[in-house]
């Protein structure tokens, strides 16, 4: 990583030098997609093809409220109406009934146009695409994957591409492939969104016309030097991801007779595991029993995004969104990387075991 970062120092094109298209072609590879556009972050990823398809005011698009407010962020930036939809309750993905029942209210209302679907594959699996997928077509609902936890993941050995018109991901250092600072990239194997999201991201600059800017842009691109480290921790990605499914399955072993819910990935699908997350009633007092041993734990999320301040006052599928409000209250993130090891997670376990005694 010092060579490939000495290199950068050394040609000094720290903006869309040589290692960014390099980085491009190989994730392309490794996600078996024609194109790949990096970006600066995974919330540009999410708006770069909202502003290649011209997605705006007076139109909807359909997300869950159980992701990170960015994914609603990217939506409501562009000027379009978030709409939000309940999750499966034991996998937290999009639910295809209440997504249904979103697009009909959308329909019957009569204000709004029906564009996009945002679907996440939150904490790193995949979401249910084949009973979605039908569902959006016969809306004709553009799909993009938000990809931005569950790079790598898998369903019945295809990625999201397979289903999604667009797959975004980000490499926050906290994501599994993660860098030195912010990046982001849209995958996708429609050549017309490839070449708008290339001039959109470098503020929409006409490649026909010197100095010609056609359509009003973003200053989005991935620094040179976020790419090299990438390029790196690419070659390890795949080795990774096997490390963290072994300390999944054990986190898995351990706790299932013990907490009310371990996670349960889709049948046929592979998780990125960028979390792993268990239920218990009380996560809070689980959470201050591993803070006494000096272990770290999350909560994704307690405020799903449609309970907060900027979000409260978007429409929701139905009457409200149970299964979201449900396993926000119940939700609790444990440690989980490549490295992690099973004498750390026996400690971990035995945290959590504290916490639910009380
Ligand atoms: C992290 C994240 C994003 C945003 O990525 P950034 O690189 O932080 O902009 C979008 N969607 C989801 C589901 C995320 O977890």
């Amino acid at each position: 990583m010092d060579k490939g970062i000495q290199a950068v120092l050394a040609h000094g094109q720290y903006i869309l030098g040589p290692e960014v298209s390099e980085f491009e072609d190989a994730l392309s590879d490794f996600c078996d997609a024609d194109h790949t556009v990096s970006c600066a972050n995974g919330t540009d990823a999410l708006i770069l093809p909202m502003m290649a398809w011209k997605i705006g005011r007076g139109d909807a698009v359909f997300c869950p409220s159980f992701t990170y407010c960015a994914t609603a962020e990217a939506i409501a930036l562009k000027g379009a109406t978030p709409i939000f939809v309940d999750i499966d309750r034991d996998t937290y993905n999009m639910d295809a009934n209440s997504l249904q029942a979103a697009i009909d209210q959308v329909v019957r209302d009569g204000k709004l146009r029906p564009r996009a679907v945002i679907i996440v594959d939150l904490f790193g699996q995949p979401a249910d695409y084949p009973a979605l997928l039908p569902i959006a077509q016969k809306a004709g609902l553009k799909v993009i994957s938000d990809c931005a936890q569950a790079l790598g993941c898998t369903l019945h050995g295809k990625g999201p591409l397979e289903w999604a018109d667009v797959m975004t991901t980000s490499f926050f250092p906290a994501k599994p492939l993660g860098c030195y600072g912010d990046g982001g990239a849209l995958l996708t194997n429609d050549v017309d969104v490839a070449k708008a999201a290339l001039s959109l991201r470098f503020h929409g600059r006409n490649t026909d016309i010197p100095g010609d800017h056609k359509q009003v842009g973003l200053n989005s691109r991935l620094d040179t030097l976020q790419a090299a480290i990438l390029l790196v921790k690419l070659s390890a990605f795949a080795d990774e991801l096997s490390l963290r499914n072994k300390a999944a399955d054990y986190y898995s072993d351990r706790l299932r007779d013990h907490v009310g819910c371990v996670p349960t990935v889709i049948d046929g699908g592979i998780s990125s595991w960028a979390q792993y997350t268990i239920e218990v009633d009380d996560p809070s007092a689980v959470q201050a029993a591993l803070k006494n041993r000096g272990i770290p734990s999350a909560r994704y999320y307690p405020l799903p995004v449609h309970r907060q301040s900027a979000y409260a006052d978007l429409p929701t599928a139905g009457n409200g969104l149970p299964n979201t409000d449900a396993a926000s209250h119940r939700t609790l993130s444990l440690p989980i990387y490549p490295d992690l090891t099973t004498e750390q997670q026996d400690e971990v376990v035995e945290g959590v075991l504290a916490g639910l005694q009380g």
